[in-house]
């Protein structure tokens, strides 16, 4: 269901359900919606929608920024860390359009390359249908020359994408192997969804992105995720790919908590995780060595040109797997490909945070 706030009925967001007869219910406050999943409320706050993700010191982060247009997400991910960052279960999508391309435009002030997106509360398409922030963001995006956006999903629902001008704009997807997809990523497109929606992005002319994560570590993984590996390469074409990340599965206490309170149990809660220096539970240093090796090496075999990295992982990994340190943030983004094309022959590069 459906629910807006008064102050939010004015929202471009909310003129468009009127346009499209899509019901609703008018409510005082977003604390007047039952706290579900299964309800949606639009609300009207002013604030900064653009932040830095928040990284650690301890593990590389790559200085990413987010765009929090929606808080909250249909899919229902047995890992999902929302479960543990929200303090909600209902959906809350903002309807302050004017803020959003405010804070985005606040951001290309800065002058410098940057990469954002709006996947990091939510999963950027599984609601664009009835909230097309792809169509309210792409006109901003295209105009600002300076940065690239991402919209980041596990869906196929990338329809009001291909009216668009794929500029400055990736489309990217997590993937898994398809048992783990079907065992722990519930109500999510399949694999091969998610792949013939990519290649149709491709085709339309966007660039392209894969994050592997997390990888999970669950019985024949070694063998499921370099099918997976195949299976992208044979289908996407390694042009269109900006870049691909890889991590391996990783929470803190409060979600391997919720997990354990789930009817459905997960097979990630029988693997051994060791409690890391960032007060969350990972694998083992050396079975996330081999595995994000393994990846790297299959991937960097095919595709030689795409830019691979690894989210969230201990320099040590880095230095063992790829030979290098990608240090801080400002250095690490220093390293893809968005913002080498845009400091190309200037000797002053650098990144501010
Ligand atoms: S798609 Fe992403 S945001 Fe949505 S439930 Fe899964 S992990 Fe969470």
């Amino acid at each position: 269901m459906i629910h807006v706030e008064k102050a939010a009925l004015d929202s471009p967001i909310v003129n468009k359900l009127e346009r499209e007869n899509i019901a609703y219910a008018v409510v005082e406050r977003v604390e007047d919606v039952p706290d579900r999943k299964s309800e949606i409320v639009v609300l009207q706050r002013h604030e900064n929608y653009c932040r830095p993700c928040p990284g650690t010191k301890i593990y590389r982060c790559c200085g990413y920024y987010t765009t929090d247009v929606m808080e909250g997400c249909p899919f229902d991910c047995s890992y999902c860390i929302l479960q543990a960052y929200l303090s909600h279960k209902n959906i809350r999508v903002s309807g302050d359009t004017v803020s959003i391309t405010n804070s985005l435009k606040e951001i290309v002030k800065q002058g410098i390359p940057r990469r954002l997106g709006t996947g990091e509360l939510s999963d950027s398409l599984a609601l664009d249908g009835i909230f097309p922030f792809t169509l309210l963001l792409a006109p901003v995006i295209n105009n600002q020359d300076v940065i690239q956006f991402e919209f980041k999903t596990k869906s196929a629902n990338i329809r009001n994408l291909l009216g668009l001008n794929p500029k400055n704009i990736v489309v990217s997807w997590s993937l898994n192997p398809q048992n783990i997809i079907t065992d722990e990523e519930y109500a999510t497109a399949s694999l091969e969804d998610r792949l013939n929606a990519a290649k149709t992005c491709a085709e339309a002319g966007f660039k392209l992105a894969f994050h592997f994560d997390p990888v999970i570590c669950c019985n024949g993984y070694a063998e499921d995720y370099s099918a997976l590996i195949l299976r992208l390469i044979n289908v996407i074409p390694e042009y269109a790919v900006e870049y691909v990340s890889i991590s391996a599965f990783r929470a803190p206490s409060l979600l391997i908590d919720r997990m354990r309170e789930r009817k459905e149990r997960s097979a990630i809660l029988k693997g051994d995780l060791s409690l890391g220096l960032d007060g969350k539970f990972r694998y083992f240093k050396p079975l996330r060595r081999d595995i994000l090796n393994d990846m790297l090496r299959l991937l960097n075999k095919h595709w030689t040109g795409v830019f691979v990295y690894y989210c969230m992982e201990h320099a040590s990994v880095w230095e063992k797997n790829m030979g290098n340190d990608p240090g801080e943030k400002d250095e690490f983004e220093k390293l893809f490909p968005w913002s080498k094309k845009h400091n190309a022959g200037r000797e002053d590069a650098y990144v501010v945070y």
